[in-house]
């Protein structure tokens, strides 16, 4: 070892005394993530409380990880979860094995399947980061009911989707809405 190796030791460390610091508050002042941050799954509700999901498994096939699992299920009259035939009986994402890559978002035809910017997935047990349907639902807001109910958003399938508050025909421009939900 040189004499002048101390020197230029101690020199670094001064360097990096002025420098700015990257430390976080953590968990006191966690960092704000990006806006369009991959976090915890949301499956979605329609304004009126019933769910987006129609169970079509869409996002199980597409997901690289096989961490999602869906099982479907028909809607009944007296027994309604979403507006459509169809809702996600069983829903659940096992977060021991997602990798958060957002291909199962991109797959839904509904927009159901959101990701939040919540980043605190750890826990301390495996059987708790298999997040089931009632984790993942949207919470309620004013002016929702929690499902199962009657469609609130007027009767036919085309205004439901669209947010029709009343019953009245609609006629939408050809191509103008969602092929997959037949619009
Ligand atoms: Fe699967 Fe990726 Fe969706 Fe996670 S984010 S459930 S890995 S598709
Ligand atoms: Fe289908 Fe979307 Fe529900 Fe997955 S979240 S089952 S893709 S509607």
């Amino acid at each position: 070892m040189g004499l002048l190796d101390p020197i230029a030791g101690f020199g670094v460390t001064f360097k990096t005394m002025f420098r700015k610091t990257f430390t976080q508050a953590y968990p006191e002042a966690p960092k704000v993530t990006a806006p369009r941050f991959h976090g915890r799954h949301q499956l979605n509700r329609w304004p009126d409380g019933l769910e987006k999901c129609v169970g079509c498994e869409l996002c199980a096939w597409a997901c690289p990880a096989d961490a999602i699992y869906v099982e479907g299920a028909s809607n009944r009259d007296e027994e309604r979860f979403s507006p459509g035939e169809r809702y996600g009986r069983v829903y659940q994402i096992n977060y021991l094995r997602c990798i958060l890559c957002g291909l199962c978002i991109e797959a839904c035809p509904t927009r159901a399947l959101t990701m939040t910017n919540e980043f605190e997935l750890a826990d301390d047990s495996r059987q708790k980061l298999i997040y089931e349907k009632s984790d993942l639902l949207a919470p309620l807001l004013p002016g929702m009911t929690a499902p199962p109910h009657e469609r609130q958003l007027g009767d036919s399938e085309r205004a439901y989707f669209l947010g029709l508050p009343e019953t009245r025909p609609v006629d939408l421009p050809q191509g103008t809405g969602n092929p997959n939900l037949g619009l």
